[in-house]
């Protein structure tokens, strides 16, 4: 007899959308994770949910995710992403909103500069290309994982996972701190500690592992009746690959640049004063770009994130017997597909196509936030 049909480790986003698609299957589910849900790479107010990407599969699963997270929202009786839009600026963001434009299931305009001002009125004057992808919104990340935790109350249980094992019999063995239990598959979403239990079953994941700072700044005017999400790749303001997620009530944004600081041997940041400057270059941007915001900082997360080689949202599902382990960057807007994509991984005992490691999903020329 097992514990339970399937071990999810992991109770961040993805190990809870999983969670969630494999009992929607009616299969029964342990979710271990070492600490409260939410608290790993999934930590913070808001994320932006975007169609924009380089790679066309990856829009084709965002069109996907917003109805999915739409479905969810009606289930839990909230709203999980807003709907205020997301404003990109720039040639590159232009590029790829064109393509965006003929893709089935998303709404995206070309702004001039008075309607640009209008829509996001915290940015200070620019005259360059700006997009509007009036279908993106925030992510209300504690709302999402809230309810997905909620659904799983009973059969979360906090403890370090140490090792997998798969069993002769056909099922595998959790090890956690306190506990053995077995199930007949395990999906493993455990974020910086994925590659870990990979390696232990003989993968290799090729992840990037760095620090990343976001810190959060305060609208000044409250009472804002929209806030979109903004990608600045113009430069226009001495920066690329800026983004700001709007917290969901609109009283600050959330701005991260697409500086990352390395680990050291032992996992530590190699560089403090690094990730002290990545900070503070967070707040000079806000001075010069964001007029609406105080450039002083009301909080922060400083948080490990893991990118796969072939692009900044990379993301794959590697196999070893019947355990899958997820890896991958900026996935928080395609959770709902990831976790449907985890559960039939689960239900076929194999990896469907696009998300194996060699169909490269996420692929990009160009990193973006
Ligand atoms: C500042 C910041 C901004 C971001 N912005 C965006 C954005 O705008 N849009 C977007 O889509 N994405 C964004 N992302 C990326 C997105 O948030 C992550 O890709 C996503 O949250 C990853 O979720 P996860 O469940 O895979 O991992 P995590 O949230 O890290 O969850 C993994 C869980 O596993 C647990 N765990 C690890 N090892 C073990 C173990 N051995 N035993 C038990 N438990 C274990 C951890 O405690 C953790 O809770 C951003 C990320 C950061 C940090």
């Amino acid at each position: 007899m097992h514990t339970s049909d399937v071990a999810v480790i992991g109770a961040g986003i993805i190990g809870l959308s999983a969670a969630h698609a494999l009992q929607e299957t009616g299969l029964s589910v342990t979710v271990y994770d070492r600490g409260s849900p939410g608290t790993g790479q999934s930590t913070g107010t808001s994320r932006l949910f975007r169609h924009a990407h380089d790679d066309a599969r990856m829009i084709d699963l965002a069109v996907r995710a917003r109805l999915l997270w739409d479905a969810w929202s009606a289930e839990f009786g909230t709203e999980l992403v807003s709907t205020d839009g997301a404003v990109a600026l720039g040639e590159s963001a232009a590029r790829r909103f064109v393509a965006l434009g003929a893709h089935p299931g998303t709404t995206v305009r070309a702004l001039d500069a008075a309607e640009l001002r209008s829509v996001m009125p915290v940015l200070a004057d620019y005259e360059g290309p700006a997009m509007f992808d009036e279908r993106a919104g925030a992510i209300r990340t504690h709302a999402a994982i809230d309810a997905l935790a909620g659904k799983l109350r009973g059969s979360l249980i906090i403890d370090p996972v140490l090792a997998i094992r798969p069993l002769g019999t056909g099922g595998v063995e959790v090890r956690t701190g306190a506990n053995v239990s077995s199930h007949g598959a395990v999906v493993v979403c455990a974020g910086q500690g994925t590659a870990a239990l990979a390696a232990a079953a003989g993968i290799s994941v090729p992840v990037r592992v760095t620090a990343h700072a976001r810190s959060s700044f305060r609208v000044r005017e409250p009472g804002l009746t929209t806030l979109p999400n903004l990608q600045d790749g113009s430069g226009a303001f001495g920066e690329t690959g800026v983004y700001a997620a709007a917290y969901p009530d609109r009283s600050a944004m959330g701005l991260g640049t697409s500086a990352e600081v390395a680990p050291n041997e032992f996992g530590g940041v190699s560089d403090p004063g690094m990730l002290a400057a990545v900070a503070d270059q967070a707040a000079a941007y806000v001075s010069r770009a964001l007029p609406g915001l105080d450039p002083e900082p009301i909080g922060y997360v400083h948080c490990w994130v893991t990118t796969l080689p072939w692009g900044d949202d990379g993301v794959a599902i590697w196999q070893a017997d019947n355990t899958f382990f997820l890896m991958g960057h900026n996935l928080f807007k395609h959770a709902p597909v990831l976790g449907e994509a985890l559960a039939q991984s689960v239900t076929e005992s194999a990896v469907p196509e696009l998300f194996r490691p060699e169909s490269m999903l996420g692929a990009s020329d160009t990193d973006q936030a």
